[in-house]
């Protein structure tokens, strides 16, 4: 077990977000988890799956001073949002019999669609040469990334990409406990896809997508799927792109200049 790992924890637990943000996970909940996700996919890592990975530490901890005030940031960011659907201005919704059981249960489908496509198209808008250098760089100056990357953006970059996920709830009615349940999923995605275990499931873009679009910053933009990818051409599937090379893209030549 890596000791670095284990400080982690102990630091993350001691961020505990104020009280008064009303977030369903609150800034220490996020660290702690990043912290036991690390531990365990550090150990499996470097035990089973890719042995040739160290972590650089120094990276490491830039990933986790990025997350921790950024997310102070991004959660005031949210509040807003968050607040008015305490306060019954959304489509959440407590009682079944409102919309009925087949309705809760295409619900997921409906939220993965919906967020999937938006954020599909925020993400390619934050790699438009003007708006990268601005907001999306600081994210990917993690090149071989650690679940501490999950949530290490520039906090109007974090925000920007979390805002369909606050949109759903005011456009399609969603049950209270499949919110809750679709945000927590959201945290545990955005962990997995940055902590290089892939799954290797089928239409889903996993660590090994989110991986290659690290490494070569024009391709792979989707959240959960590679849907859109496909259909406008910016897929590139993670295990051809090794076998081929797995050539990694320069940030100067797609970008015209490096902006480290
Ligand atoms: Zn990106
Ligand atoms: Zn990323």
């Amino acid at each position: 077990m890596d000791v670095l790992g284990v400080v982690a924890l102990i630091f993350s637990t001691l961020c505990f977000q104020p009280k008064h943000l009303l977030k369903p996970f609150r800034f220490g909940d996020v660290h702690l988890l990043l912290g036991f996700w690390y531990i365990l996919v550090q150990y499996l890592s470097t035990t089973f799956l890719n042995p040739s990975f160290r972590v650089n530490n120094k990276i490491l901890w830039k990933e986790i001073w990025m997350s921790t005030w950024s997310l102070f940031v991004m959660s005031a960011f949210t509040t807003p949002m968050e607040v008015l659907v305490q306060l019954g201005y959304s489509k959440v919704y407590h009682n079944v019999e409102d919309y009925g059981w087949f309705y809760l249960l295409i619900s997921p489908f409906l939220f993965v669609f919906f967020s999937d496509t938006l954020i599909y198209f925020i993400h390619l808008g934050l790699h438009h040469r003007l708006v990268y250098k601005h907001l999306h760089k600081p994210h990917h100056s993690f090149i071989d990334t650690t679940p501490f990357a999950a949530f290490a953006f520039h906090p109007i970059d974090g925000f920007l990409q979390g805002v369909p996920y606050q949109l759903y709830v005011f456009c399609l009615p969603i049950h209270a406990t499949l919110h809750l349940i679709s945000l927590t999923v959201v945290g545990v995605w955005t962990i997995n896809i940055h902590d290089r275990v892939d799954l290797h499931i089928p239409g889903v873009n996993g660590a090994g997508h989110h991986r290659v679009h690290h490494k070569t910053f024009k391709s792979n933009y989707g959240q959960y799927t590679v849907f859109w990818d496909k259909v406008f051409g910016t897929f590139k599937d993670p295990v051809e792109w090794v076998n081929q090379g797995a050539k990694e893209d320069r940030e100067e030549e797609v970008y015209g200049k490096k902006y480290l």
